[in-house]
This record gives structure tokens, C-alpha cells and sequence, in this order.
């Protein structure tokens, strides 16, 4: 039976991939082939009912990986990376950190995190940042993936917490409304929550592609709208359009609870279904039906409700934010936040990108998922780190921005990366690179060789997954428990250990402890009050009623003595906001920054397969996720491909104005005509982020990787 240690028979645990989070169990086993010495096993989870997709059930060969990094790297004169001691290693990061701090001040070092950080790695590495470095400028790869989502839904809502409710909730609803989001392949075990509303052909999924999720609402079981890339805001606009003219708003719960909705008529007014299918290309009559099913599906108009949820597919675009706030002012539209078995969400999708974004590796925000510019925030914080409040830096550059000025003059001259690959999975990879070269100084921590650590002037090796004991915070706001199962091999150390080192050396003040336990006590005092309230919650307690949902302040429930029982449905009474109400944000279509043109006819759009995870740096190194999928390809569409003279698996150049890859292509009838995919899980000259566009979101900083301008030629011309 799986319990809840080290060094028993089975540990009780999480998958190390995605936001999901299943539950599984690890026991370790030396004489064990094929698995590196740890079985893994699907555990019973709310979430993912035992079940695990080909990710989990692989997850413990990357602990073993060949190539895994198990001592310090330094990069010699000659370029070779030489072995050395910690001591060495780390005396040597310190010393180039004072000299570039000295000659160029605290914010010419930078901090890139991860959001498959723990939740006190991610804390712990915002405070080094902040009061070791002194740097404003630590931002982290949430900023890739959830950041558009995170803005709209605090500006509306108040609050961002993926889903505001159990993802279990969505099996009672008549309609589901899945914008951007192929959950069939990055998180498998999440589509058995749609069965039932399958069965209610209230399946509807938004998507360029048909995608093994788009298929799911075939057959009668629910709408696949497949728009124009870029174009999802308008669809929504044209759902809104419906339910106005239509009368199948919830105009009580309007009244009582929102804000905004006079703008929002007069916006939605201009996008008429003909109107908007010129524009998106949906059917004038699919927009119709799709609006038509999700009112009849809401609680207002006798349905058993209705959810709206949004992915990356419709959030990493330069109107981001204003894509999400429209998918939530849709979900207001129909009655649903707040309403049991109803409500809007965000499907996250790193491991940790709830908790990752919560706690302080954001360049805007301190723990507690606050503002670092709120006097009061800065107040309390400085106070639990036992600093002055006004040595704490201000706001830093987001991502994209601060990779762009790497190595410029005024730019930062040394950057630390933990716990991301940025060289592929950033957009725009070769200026990446470009800018990686530029600095004086690049350290990265990682426990295999990934892309960007093989650019490395320091590599140092750090403990993964199941060598250390720590907490995730999953896509519904329960924070969980990542439990040690195997020690870390020799010459490894925890990321924990290496900050408290580096602030020694920095002469830093301040606690630098090692152990999770106590960084999370730390983190909850730090999160006390703030939005992400984590003060209610600790290790001890994790272990004993698994998983509790923020916010779980440290006040009983009603402010009596009885532990509160965490939140898992947020805004059943009222949002968080100075009225109580949701403020609707009134927004408009503006459209790709990287439009269709002569040289560039047709749009790119970016995505994973099911084998791979993010950069793959983890997966590409699993032997059977490897084999099944080596490599990416362009999926193009049997017309397209005809046009070209392409057959099946031969290879095609995609070209942008920012680089060129060549790839086979995949011909297939899930992908428009006018458009081109290709997963970005992999390296080098087969980089979809080598042709991706860093424009970003002016809300978010988020890069619009889901949308640009291509051409496409037979590679053989070449
Ligand atoms: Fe792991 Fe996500 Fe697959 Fe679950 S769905 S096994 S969390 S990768």
C-alpha cells in the first residue's frame, strides 16, 4: 500500500509533468529492469481515477537518464566544460556576481525560473532574487504559458486560480466550452471528466486543428468550430452577439453580480454571426447553435450548467488577455461563475503553474501572489524576510523583454536559469541564443544537460521529482504533496541547498533554510492575507488530509479555532473584488501582430503531441516516448500539400521572417487548408520556435506563439 514517506514500501506521489497532477505511486526497487529501479504505479486521485497517460507511466527513466548531470560544470578558456567541486563552483558564481554587481549595479544580474518549480523552490528563488541579488529582474516561463489567462481573470474576476472549482465538476454539466485546449493529448486522464457531458452532446472545442480533442464532440457528441488562427476572440464576440440579441443572457445574475455589461452589448452588437464568419470562418449557423447549446445548458434556463474554459491555444497570442476576458465575460453572459456545477476556468499546463505563478518568481508580484508594487504587500513581506521594506526592488522586466535586452548595453551581464529550457522554449530561439552568448555569465541548474545548460559558463546539478520532498499546487488550486522516494545521486544537490550557499557567499542577511518543510512554513507566513493565502497549510497537514485548495488561511473557517477546510469552489457569494462584483473588461479584435502577407501566405500555429512534454528535455530522454515520436513534423492539409507537389513524410521548409526549419510533412485532414502545425518539443534545426514571433500581449507579456505568418515550400528546392 502506498503511504505517505520515504523509505516504505510505496510512496504516495505526483507525476512530475503536467498540471494535472495524477497521483501516483513510487516504490523504489533496484532489481527492477526497465524502470531504472522505481515502479511506478497509478494512484486513486479525484483528478486522474488511478489512471496515468504514457508521460506518468514513463516518468521514472529520466531519474536515470544516461547523460544525467551529477557534479558541477565549469566552462574553461578553451570552451570545454570541465568537472569541479561544489566549492569551486560556487565560490566561482559568487565571485562573478559581486563583480558584475559592483560594476553595474544589482540589476545587471537576472533569474529566470520555472513554473515546474515546487511551490518553495519557486518562493525561495523569488526571495534570492530579491534580497541576495537585490534584483528587480526575475520573471519566469509562466510568462510563456500563463500569464494572459492570470491577467484577464484578475481584472475580472478579482482573483486567478486555474479553475475556481473541482475539475470533477465538470461531469455533471450539460455543455462544456473548451477554447484553445487539446486535453486529449496533454493530459489524458482529464478527458474522463467529459464522458458524461459527451453523452449530453454538450461537448464544444474550439480549435484551428482537429485535434484528438476536437474530435471527442464528433459523432453527435457536441461542436468542433475550427476559425482561422488568431480569430478566436471573434468567435467569442459572435457568442456574446447570440445570447444578447437572443435573449438568453442571465440578465438577474447580471444585475446582481457584474459590472460592464452596457460596454459589452455595445462591442458584442458589431459582431454578428454572418459578420464574424467572415472574419473566423465558423459557419454563421455553427456560431448559432454552439451559443444556442451552451444557454440551454445554463442553470438560468433550467440546464444542469455549463462550463467555459480556456488554454494556451487561445491565450498565447498578442490579444491574449483580451481573448480570455472575453471567454469570461461569455461565462458571465450565461449565469455561470460561481454557481455550482458551473463556471469559467483556465486549463494550466506546467506542472507547477498554479504555484509557480503564486509565490513571488514573477517579476510584478511578491508571495502571496501580490502586487510588488502595493506598499502594503511590500510591507508585510519585508517584514516575514526580516528586511526593509524599501531595499525591496521594484518591478522587473517580463520574459520576453528581459531576454531581448540580455548582454545589451544597460542589460543585464549574468543570468540564472532554474528549472527551464529556454532555448526551446522561448519564442524567437536563435535571438535567444543570440542574447544567451551576449552575457558575461550564464548558470544553470539542472539535472540533465538540456539545450540552454549546454551554453553554460557554470552547470550545477540539481536533485529532480522523486529526490525531493515538496509541494505542487495543481490546476484547480489544491496544493499537494511531492514526496522523496529515491535519494538523489551522488554529487547532486537541491536547488535549496545552492541558494542558501550562493547567499552566504553574497554576504547575504536573511534565513536560507534547506529543508521544504521549513521554506514552506515561511511561504504561508509570507502568503498570510494575500490572495493565494497558503497560511492555513503545511506539511504536517498535507499529509494528513492530501490536498487542501487555497485560499487556506490560518484563521478557522468563520475566524473560529477549527482548521480552515481550504476553498475548492471560489465566488459562491461574491468576487474579490472592492464591490463584490465581476467587472466585465469591454474588448475588441485587433488581430495577429504577424499577418498573412506575399512572402509569408499562410499561418503557423504551435502545439504538443502527446509523447513529449514542454521543451522535452525530460521526455526526449525516455526511450519509448523518444522512439514512438524521434522528431516533429508539419501537419499541412491534402490540398495544400497538392498544391506543392508534397507526398506524405517528405520534407518541407517552413519559413518566417525570423528563421526557417525543415521538417516531413504530415498530410491530414485535421488542419485547414491555410494553415500549418508543427509541436514544439524539440532543438536545434528542428525548432518551431526558431519561426515563432515574439510580439507579445501589452497586459501579460505573453509571446503570441500560437499565431504567425509562414511560407512553406517541397525542401527538396533547396
Ligand atoms: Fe503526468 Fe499529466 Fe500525464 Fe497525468 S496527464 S500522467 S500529470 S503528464
Amino acid at each position: 500500500a502506498a503511504t505517505g514517506g520515504a523509505g516504505t514500501e510505496g510512496v504516495a506521489t505526483h507525476c512530475p509533468y503536467c498540471a494535472l497532477q495524477c497521483a501516483q505511486t513510487l516504490t523504489p526497487n533496484p532489481g527492477l529492469d526497465g524502470d531504472n529501479g522505481v515502479a511506478v504505479e497509478g494512484r486513486a486521485f479525484p483528478t486522474n481515477r488511478g489512471g496515468l497517460c504514457q508521460k506518468g507511466w514513463t516518468s521514472a527513466e529520466v531519474l536515470a537518464a544516461p547523460d544525467r548531470l551529477t557534479t558541477p560544470l565549469v566552462r574553461t578558456a578553451d570552451g570545454d566544460l570541465v568537472p569541479v567541486g561544489w566549492d569551486e563552483a560556487l565560490d566561482l558564481v559568487a565571485i562573478q556576481l559581486r563583480r558584475i554587481r559592483d560594476e553595474d549595479g544589482a540589476d545587471a544580474v537576472a533569474v529566470f525560473g520555472g513554473g515546474g518549480l515546487t511551490n518553495e523552490k519557486a518562493y525561495q528563488l523569488g526571495k534570492f532574487a530579491r534580497i541576495a541579488l537585490g534584483t528587480a529582474n526575475i520573471d519566469y516561463n509562466g510568462r510563456f504559458c500563463m500569464s494572459s489567462a492570470a491577467a484577464a481573470a484578475n481584472q475580472t474576476l478579482g482573483i486567478d486560480r486555474g479553475l475556481p472549482f473541482p475539475l470533477t465538476d465538470l461531469s455533471g454539466a450539460d455543455a462544456v466550452l473548451l477554447l484553445g485546449s487539446n486535453l486529449a493529448e496533454t493530459m489524458p486522464p482529464s478527458v474522463a471528466h467529459l464522458a458524461d457531458v459527451r453523452g449530453r452532446g454538450g461537448l464544444v472545442v474550439v480549435d484551428p486543428r482537429r485535434s484528438a480533442t476536437a474530435d471527442l464532440a464528433a459523432d453527435g457528441q457536441g461542436l468542433h468550430l475550427q476559425p482561422v488562427p488568431g480569430t478566436d476572440l471573434v468567435v467569442l464576440m459572435a457568442l456574446q452577439h447570440i445570447l444578447l440579441t437572443e435573449g438568453l443572457a442571465d440578465l438577474d445574475y447580471l444585475e446582481a453580480r457584474t459590472t460592464g455589461l452596457e460596454e459589452i452589448r455595445r462591442r458584442s452588437a458589431l459582431w454578428w454571426p454572418e459578420r464574424a464568419e467572415q472574419v473566423c470562418g465558423v459557419p454563421a449557423g455553427v456560431l448559432r447553435d454552439a451559443a444556442r447549446l451552451l444557454a440551454a445548458a445554463s442553470p438560468a434556463r433550467g440546464g444542469r450548467g455549463a462550463f467555459v474554459l480556456t488554454g494556451r491555444g487561445v491565450e498565447q497570442s498578442r490579444q491574449g488577455t483580451a481573448t480570455v476576458s472575453a471567454a469570461i465575460n461569455l461565462a458571465l453572459l450565461l449565469g455561470l461563475p460561481g454557481r455550482v456545477g458551473s463556471g469559467y476556468g483556465a486549463v494550466t499546463g506546467q506542472g507547477n503553474g498554479q504555484g509557480g505563478r503564486e509565490h513571488g518568481q514573477k517579476c510584478d508580484q511578491l508571495p502571496g501572489y501580490r502586487m510588488i508594487n502595493d506598499p502594503d504587500a511590500r510591507a508585510h513581506v519585508a517584514a516575514v524576510w526580516g528586511v526593509p521594506e524599501s531595499s525591496l526592488p521594484g518591478k522587473g522586466q517580463p520574459a520576453v523583454e528581459l531576454l531581448a535586452s540580455l548582454g545589451t548595453p544597460g542589460g543585464p551581464r549574468a543570468l540564472l536559469v532554474h528549472g527551464s529550457n529556454l532555448l526551446v522554449s522561448a519564442p524567437n530561439a536563435q535571438q535567444v541564443a543570440e542574447r544567451l552568448a551576449a552575457l558575461d555569465l550564464l548558470v544553470v541548474c539542472d539535472f540533465v544537460p538540456s539545450e540552454t545548460a549546454m551554453l553554460a559558463d557554470v552547470i550545477l546539478p540539481v536533485t529532480q521529482w522523486a529526490e525531493e520532498e515538496g509541494t505542487m499546487t495543481s490546476l484547480e488550486g489544491r496544493v499537494i504533496r511531492r514526496r522523496k522516494a529515491i535519494d538523489p545521486p551522488s554529487g547532486v544537490r537541491s536547488e535549496l541547498w545552492v541558494w542558501s550557499q550562493l547567499a552566504a557567499r553574497l554576504g547575504s542577511k536573511g534565513t536560507w533554510d534547506t529543508e521544504p518543510t521549513l521554506v514552506f512554513d515561511e511561504l504561508a507566513r509570507a502568503s498570510r492575507g494575500g490572495r493565494a493565502d497558503y497560511s492555513g497549510l503545511s506539511h504536517a497537514r498535507l499529509d494528513t488530509e492530501e490536498a487542501l485548495y487555497w485560499p487556506c488561511p490560518a484563521t478557522g473557517a468563520g475566524g473560529g479555532v477549527a482548521p480552515h477546510p481550504g476553498t475548492p469552489r471560489l465566488f459562491a457569494d461574491s468576487f474579490p473584488t472592492h464591490d463584490g462584483c465581476a467587472h466585465m473588461v469591454a474588448v475588441d479584435h485587433v488581430g495577429p501582430a504577424d499577418d498573412l502577407r506575399p512572402d509569408a501566405p499562410l499561418y503557423l500555429v504551435t502545439g504538443r503531441v502527446l509523447q513529449h512534454y514542454q521543451s522535452g528535455a525530460q521526455t526526449r530522454r525516455v526511450a519509448t516516448l523518444a522512439t514512438a515520436v524521434p522528431g516533429p513534423t508539419a501537419e499541412v492539409h491534402p490540398l495544400l500539400a497538392a498544391r506543392l507537389g508534397v507526398v506524405d513524410g517528405e520534407r518541407v521548409r517552413l519559413t518566417t521572417s525570423r528563421g526557417s526549419v525543415a521538417v516531413p510533412a504530415r498530410i491530414t485532414y485535421s488542419i485547414r487548408p491555410d494553415t500549418i502545425f508543427m509541436p514544439f518539443h524539440w532543438s536545434g534545426a528542428a525548432s518551431v520556435n526558431r519561426l515563432t514571433t515574439d510580439a507579445t500581449d501589452p497586459v501579460s507579456g505573453m509571446p503570441e506563439f500560437k499565431v504567425c505568418a509562414v511560407d512553406i515550400t517541397p525542401a527538396r528546392r533547396h
